[in-house]
Parts: C-alpha cells; structure tokens; sequence
C-alpha cells in the first residue's frame, strides 16, 4: 500500500494551507491530524474536504467556540485542546510523517515529541532549527528520522545536493530577495511602518516571516537552519542577493560545478517535494517561463544597513545558547513591532541588546533554551518601554 499518512501541525496558516492545496492533487498521501490555533473556518473546512479525524484547537480562548462548532457540525473525530492537543497530534500514531508549519517557537516542543516518536519532519517551522539545531538534529539521526526542509532554499539546496558527495561540497550559495527595502538606508529605514514592511516584493507568506524577510533577518534564521540541516561551517555559506527569485539556491562543489535549483516563487514545490521525496510527482505550482524572466541578477547584501545578517552569523558562531537567544529576541521585537510599540529599528536595536546581555556560552538543553526563551522576552519587552 502507497498510502503515506501525515500531520499538519499549523494547519491554517500560510505553509499550513498550501500543504492542502499540495495533498488535493496528491491521492496517496493521506491527512490524519491537523492543529489549528485560533483559525476555525479553516478547522471546519478542512474536516469537511478531507475528512481529517485527529484535530487539534491550541489557542485556548476560542475553545468554547470549537466546541460548539465541532457539535454543530456532529463531528465525529477525536478533537484535542491546548498544548497537549498538539503534542497529540504531532505524535499520532497513525502518521508517518509531521509538517511543521506553526510560526515561531511554539513548535520546538512539538517537533522534539514527534521526532522522539520516530516520526520523519517535514520542517518548515526554521525557529526550530535556529534555537535547537544540535538538540533536534542529534536526536533526528538517534532516532533515524528524516528532516526534509520545507524552506524554499533549503529544500532548493537539499535537491542540488544529490549532484554530489557531502565530501565533495565546498560552500552554500544561500540566495535572498532582498526584501522590500533592498537598497534603502537607515534614515529611510527610521520611518518604515507595519504595512509598508508587510509588503513582500515575490512571496505571500505570515506576518512574523514576511517582517524577517525584510530586516534580513530571515536569511540570518536561514544560514543556522542550513547550518544544521546539512552540517557545513558558517564560513561556508554565503549569502548572495537575487531579487528575482527564481534560484532558491545553490551548492558549489570542488571541482567549482555549481548545482542550483529553480523555480517559480512557490512554495507548494517544496512542500511537495518535501512529502514526496525521494520520487517527483506532477507539479502542484506553475511552470517557470526562464524567457518571461529573462535575466537572473546577483548583488552583496547590504550588511551595514541590515545589521540582523551578521547578529546571526555571531549568534551561531557563539554556538552555546547564542542562537536561541537571537531568536527568542526576534520574535518578540517583531511581535512588539506588529503591535505598534515599537519602531522599525528597534527590532534590531532590541535583539542586539538582548545579544549582549545574554552572552553565556551555557550547554544548549531543551530547559535551557526554553528558560532562556521567557527571559529573554521579558527583557527585550522591558526595553520597549523604555
Ligand atoms: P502563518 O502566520 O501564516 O501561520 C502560522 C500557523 O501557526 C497558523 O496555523 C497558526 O494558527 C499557528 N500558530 C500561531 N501561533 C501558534 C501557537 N502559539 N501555537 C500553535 N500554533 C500557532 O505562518 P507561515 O505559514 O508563514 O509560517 C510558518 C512557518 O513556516 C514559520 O516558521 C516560517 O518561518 C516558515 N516558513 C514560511 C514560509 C512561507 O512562505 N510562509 C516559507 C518558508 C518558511 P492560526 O492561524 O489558527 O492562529
Ligand atoms: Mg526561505
């Protein structure tokens, strides 16, 4: 039988949705668990078109409310609530494979638990990665799971790879889009506002992602997940800006071939390669017309103007809980400045001082980072204020 079951964890956002969109053309996978946090029309909706019977509410101030649609609609699954509900459904034993496309650090614990399970991840959820990298890759290979990157250049990087040996790669090419203030400067950046820093120039993607993408910080997240995902040195993965988007990245070998991946800005290709490797089945995204893009073009970063590249690179060549520490501090500058409490640059103006002031090299536990994690908020909250 050629049925593969799968987990969504995350089901109602951004990464979430189009792995639906990916399993309405894929017939053989098949969908046994899905948690949402507050999104019940997507809930509703996608117990009806795929008859999922294992769900989760995580959010738990609408579960009055999913209660009374659940009933409503005579739904005759298992529903679970809270964090519990989803480690339930991270863990299910039915499935066999657990997308993670939760934003943020709420999907560390998740992840830890279904990979413990032996399940293989299919990883969007890069936070992980960036706070627990060593954690969660040394118990994947305990375990003999598969982390499949989800991340368009990671999953980019991870199908160049097969053009050759692990001995024989000499560097990631990580590419970039710039995001949508490529070329400005500190004084312009001073006056950006929510709404012009939603604006993403190729991809639709979450509000937290969507802001990484534009302070860099992204790319910053990403070269630590690359690190992990495929066990290469910092000093060998270089960032290069390519605003079109249609090389999601590359890998340059010793004997100087460079393999890259090419796309259409889509993320269902990933997705899909993710749940199906190592086969290809027909395309969920559209077909890219190399004619219509016509040319592909290549800048430096701007490391001056977007300090966040470099907070990253030091963060994890600090190793210890350095990186969890960037992270946790990321999302709650970015969360402070979607809220409106802070300006543009004090997200990173907040996540360098967190850097400073939690700069001990302590062993990277899962209680370590998780205790790091709530100071670190607290303190990056407590400079809002001032
Ligand atoms: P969205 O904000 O669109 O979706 C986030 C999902 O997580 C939703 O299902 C949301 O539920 C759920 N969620 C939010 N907070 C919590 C919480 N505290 N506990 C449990 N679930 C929660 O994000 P994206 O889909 O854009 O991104 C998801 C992950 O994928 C991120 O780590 C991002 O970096 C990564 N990624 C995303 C890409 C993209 O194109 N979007 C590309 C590459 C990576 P609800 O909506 O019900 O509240
Ligand atoms: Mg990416």
């Amino acid at each position: 039988c050629n049925v593969k079951n799968i987990s969504i964890i995350g089901a109602s956002g951004s990464i979430g949705t189009q792995t639906l969109e990916v399993l309405r053309s894929e017939k053989e996978i098949k969908l046994v668990g899905a948690s949402v946090h507050s999104n019940l029309m997507v809930l509703r909706s996608m117990i009806e078109e795929f008859c999922v019977m294992n769900v989760a509410v995580t959010d738990l101030k609408v579960r009055d409310d999913a209660e009374l649609m659940l009933s409503t609609m005579g739904y005759g699954g298992t529903v679970h609530y809270g964090a519990e509900g989803l480690e339930a459904i991270a863990t299910l034993d039915e499935a066999q494979v657990v997308v993670t496309s939760i934003v943020g650090m709420a999907g560390l614990t998740p992840t830890i638990k279904a990979i413990e399970k032996g399940k293989d991840i299919a990883l969007a959820n890069k936070e992980t990665l960036v706070a627990a990298g060593g954690l969660v890759t040394d118990l994947a290979r305990e375990k003999g799971v598969m982390i499949l990157p989800v991340d368009s250049e990671h999953s980019a990087i991870f199908q160049s790879l097969r053009a050759g040996n692990h001995s024989e790669l000499r560097k990631i090419l990580l590419t970039a889009s710039g995001g949508p203030f490529r070329g400005k400067d500190r004084q312009f950046l001073s006056k950006v506002t929510k709404e012009m820093a939603l604006k993403h120039p190729n991809w639709a993607m979450g509000a937290k992602i969507t802001i990484d993408s534009s302070t860099l910080m992204n790319k910053g997240l990403e070269v630590i997940e690359a690190k992990w995902l495929f066990d290469v040195d910092y000093d060998d993965i270089e960032v290069y800006v390519h605003p079109e988007s249609i090389i999601h990245s590359m890998v340059e070998f010793c004997d100087n071939s460079i393999i890259a991946q090419l796309g259409t800005p889509d993320m269902t290709l990933p997705i899909q390669y993710a749940l199906n490797y190592p086969d290809r089945h027909e395309a969920v995204a559209g077909r890219l017309d190399l004619f219509k893009a016509g040319r592909l073009t290549f800048e430096k970063p701007d490391r001056e103007t977007f300090e966040a590249l470099d907070m990253a690179y030091e963060a994890g060549r600090a190793g210890g809980i350095m990186t969890a520490v960037l992270n946790s501090a990321n999302e709650e500058a970015v969360d402070l400045f979607l809220k409106d409490r802070i300006g543009y640059l004090d997200i990173t103006r907040i996540i360098g001082e967190c850097l400073r002031r939690f700069d001990q090299r302590i062993t990277p536990t899962l209680g370590n980072i998780l205790e790091a994690d709530r100071e670190v908020r607290a303190y990056a909250r407590s400079m809002a204020k001032g």
